[in-house]
């Protein structure tokens, strides 16, 4: 035929096939190449003119299915788990978005927990989609573990609809070169992007650069995750007078935002606010 497709080489499978369980680890961008003698390049030029909007004409077309519960559904979560799990109104510190006593709603915005409180961390506010808990938390795991990259800008479109103040920069919190090689992805990169286009808002991969490898922080307490992450950041580009936003999709103890924030502070951010996914119902 003359025509040559060819495909980013990360994807990976689930069942049932639908285009949305293929997942593209760089985007679901597919080119075609065809020589100008061919006798398809007309063809060839029309599909690679169509390149860049198939994705979304095959994602109106073709069904989906829900992310948790498994229905068909146009949009990565199905209407009943939407309603059911993902909006859930929760009183939440303004800070760093531990969910409050309902008692204290209705006296003003702007809560602290007592923690923000009695110690306030080097970030100004946190703002989360919902509770790590089932079921939601097997998205984060889908997004972590199994590559289902989809879930990364469901959770980028929800989460720009919290922002109520614009930053000026948006970076995500970066991964151990290790564990960036063996994933393929930072997840938080996957999140940060397109956020940071549905907010027009510049984003940059590489601002805070790991310059020391930790260990897992999921196997130690809130003190040993501080010291495990204390000087593992630096700032890599200017932010001085800069709103940052950091962003992660699952938020445990905050220590790895704590110090994130505590390197930006000092490079001279003026506001630090964390976009995150899921956190945790307690530190
Ligand atoms: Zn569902
Ligand atoms: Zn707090």
């Amino acid at each position: 035929m003359g025509v040559t497709r060819t495909k980013s080489p990360k994807y990976t499978r689930s069942l049932p096939f639908t285009h949305r369980n293929w997942r593209f680890a760089d985007g679901p961008s597919m080119r075609f190449q065809a020589s100008a003698f061919s006798p398809c390049s007309r063809v060839a030029k029309l599909v690679t003119r169509l390149g860049s909007s198939w994705p979304r004409l095959v994602h109106a077309v073709l069904p989906n299915l829900c992310a948790l519960c498994g229905n068909l559904s146009q949009s990565a979560l199905c209407r009943g788990c939407d309603d059911a799990y993902a909006n859930e109104a929760r009183l939440r510190c303004s800070v760093c978005a531990v969910p409050l006593p309902s008692s204290r709603r209705g006296r003003g915005a702007g809560y602290r927990c007592a923690d923000c409180v009695a110690i306030a961390p080097p970030f100004d506010a946190t703002l989360v989609l919902a509770d790590y808990r089932a079921p939601l938390d097997t998205l984060a795991v889908g997004l972590k573990f199994r590559a289902r990259l989809m879930l990364a800008d469901e959770f980028a479109q929800r989460l720009a609809r919290l922002a109520s103040e614009w930053p000026d920069l948006i970076a995500p919190v970066p991964l151990a070169a290790r564990r960036l090689v063996e994933r393929g992805y930072n997840q938080a990169w996957q999140i940060a992007k397109p956020l940071a286009r549905a907010l027009r808002v510049r984003s940059d991969a590489t601002l805070i650069a790991r310059v020391i490898e930790t260990a897992p922080q999921s196997r130690l307490d809130l003190d040993a995750r501080r010291q495990n992450v204390g000087r593992a950041f630096e700032v890599t580009a200017p932010v001085r007078g800069l709103h940052v936003a950091v962003v992660d999709d699952v938020m445990t103890t905050g220590a790895t935002l704590e110090a994130l924030a505590h390197v930006l502070k000092a490079a001279g951010a003026r506001r630090v606010t964390n976009f995150v996914a899921l956190r945790t119902p307690k530190n």
